[in-house]
């Protein structure tokens, strides 16, 4: 397949639109009359109708029993490691092939990250690379469990389902448990993924999705904490109202809070997206079948394998070397198809290039030979 084929090809698919965005969001439903209503309630900011309804309903659609809606998905993760115990000084083990913000959540939560490598496979953090780093480095002590390199206490792990392919879950969720790791799903890409018939988002103790303009569903900015530990969906609502205690007229905190609660102005918009997600993930499941289909060899289009259905938010072109990656990245930039590579990873990054890493054999290849292609649902 030659890159002028895939251009034609693209550009076909999209209508011939000048720019054709990687993933431009989508307002076909009641977005107006929502915001609309909203406005006229005069409740836009952090309490209101449409923040409970967008929560109820994304329990319903993940199947967690409790719902925390954020400002953004970055302020959910920071909070998700807080209250599931990680403190200044501790550790957290998480992938370097990540957006910025999951290794940004770990820095804002006082801890440092641990990057063990990702499988090639599902790009999501690997349980073999998982389980070596523990048996090699780790010991438990009274239940808790210690990086013997640091000294310091491994409080939590933290995986991520990198463009909405699900990591294998089922296994990081047992080790963790054998090492008394808590587990928070970085699930900000993956809402309506699934892993074995269940929804990502519902294997941790905590997950976080994010709606952000180019997730799958946009609030504008948003997130939400989801969790099945009513004790944790308290404290996750607390702390993020400025653990203020309910009273008529006094203001009286018990800690202090953050303001990272979304308003609701921005949940109506949700409420308005969700209920045209089945459509979007349907539209997208449509566009990688034909995609799949178009790409009969090389570069290879990625699809759902295993037990795992795919959201497919971002398409994803595996070519054979950096080259090649390259010279398509360049040629479909420069016909206004925006395409992108796999993000910086994390320790080659000013910030975090201290941090403990295994060999990162994986993220390395994978860095240099996945390119995102234009992915926007089409009606
Ligand atoms: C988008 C994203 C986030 C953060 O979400 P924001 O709402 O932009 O703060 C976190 N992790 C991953 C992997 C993401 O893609």
């Amino acid at each position: 397949m030659t890159n002028q084929e895939i251009i034609s090809f693209i550009k076909e698919h999209f209508q011939n639109q000048d720019k054709i965005a990687l993933h431009q969001p989508h307002f076909g439903g009641k977005e107006k009359e929502y915001l609309n209503e909203c406005i006229d309630s005069t409740y836009v900011s952090s309490v209101g109708p449409f923040v409970d309804r967008f929560e109820r309903e994304i329990t319903k659609f993940t199947g967690t029993a409790y719902a925390v809606a954020v400002v953004n998905g970055t302020a959910g993760l920071q909070v998700a490691l807080q209250l599931i115990g990680v403190q200044n000084n501790d550790e957290v083990i998480t992938q370097a092939l990540s957006f910025i913000a999951t290794s940004n959540s770990i820095h804002f939560a006082g801890a440092t990250p641990i990057y063990v490598d990702v499988d090639y496979d599902t790009m999501g953090l690997s349980p073999k690379s998982l389980l070596s780093f523990l048996n090699e480095n780790a010991e438990l002590r009274n239940n808790q469990c210690f990086n013997k390199l640091t000294g310091k206490k491994i409080a939590a792990c933290l995986p991520m389902h990198t463009f909405g392919f699900p990591c294998r879950i089922d296994e990081i969720s047992e080790i963790c448990k054998k090492w008394s790791i808590p587990l928070v799903e970085d699930a900000a890409e993956a809402l309506g993924s699934e892993y074995k018939q269940q929804k990502i988002g519902s294997f941790g103790d905590l997950a976080v999705f994010s709606f952000n303009g180019n997730k799958i569903v946009t609030a504008g900015g948003g997130g939400v904490i989801v969790t099945n530990d009513e004790n944790l969906a308290k404290r996750a609502k607390h702390i993020t109202t400025t653990a203020k205690i309910p009273h008529p007229y006094e203001f009286v905190h018990d800690e202090s809070g953050y303001n990272f609660r979304m308003p609701n102005i921005n949940a109506a918009l949700l409420c308005a997206q969700l209920e045209q997600l089945e459509g979007f993930l349907k539209n997208k499941r449509e566009l990688a079948s034909k995609y799949a289909t178009f790409f009969n060899e090389k570069p290879i289009f990625r699809v759902e394998k295993d037990q795992s259905k795919v959201n497919y938010w971002l398409n994803c072109l595996e070519f054979e070397n950096l080259s090649e990656r390259d010279s398509f990245l360049v040629e479909t930039n420069k016909e206004g198809i925006m395409t992108r590579p796999i993000w910086t990873l994390s320790f080659l990054l000013p910030m975090y290039k201290d941090c403990w890493r295994d060999s990162q054999e994986n993220a390395t290849k994978l860095y240099e030979r996945i390119v995102n292609i234009p992915s926007s649902v089409q009606f």
